[in-house]
């Protein structure tokens, strides 16, 4: 069902601070910033082999990633596993008692779909599904 680490979302107070981190100290390939104005928050992708690392800042006070850095501070978010059907993904996680947090996928950054499971039913790591869009350039 699950084919891949898409990626790893890390929350931060500036994607501007960690680039550095990300593109220079560790070598990985920028591929720029964009605003998920849904979510109050603006991501930054940075390519390593078939994954990605998502950096998230909030872009107001009323945030989840605000919320999350004010209560357990700047670090790992979410873990993103890619699916090829992200409908089909969600019927089977939910047929064995995972609870989803959206009624059906959302559109998330880089024009791909997306929904989260329930932290409470996924060991306490927010983990969210993820689907290229058929569409989509890979990257
Ligand atoms: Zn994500």
């Amino acid at each position: 069902m699950f084919d891949k680490i898409d990626h790893i979302g890390i929350a931060v107070r500036s994607i501007e601070a960690h680039i550095p981190l990300y593109r220079d100290v560790f070598g990985m390939e920028f591929l720029g910033e964009e605003e998920v104005a849904e979510q109050r928050v603006r991501v930054a992708f940075f390519k390593i082999g078939e994954s990605l690392i998502e950096l998230l800042e909030p872009t107001s006070d009323d945030s989840p990633i605000a919320k999350h850095i004010e209560k357990y501070g700047e670090g790992i978010h979410h873990l993103a596993l890619g699916c090829e059907d992200i409908v089909a993904a969600r019927e089977a996680v939910a047929a064995r008692g995972v609870r989803l947090l959206s009624d059906a996928p959302r559109d998330g950054a880089h024009g791909k779909l997306i929904s989260f499971m329930h932290p409470k039913d996924t060991g306490r790591v927010l983990t969210e599904l993820t689907q290229r869009k058929p569409d989509a350039e890979e990257h």
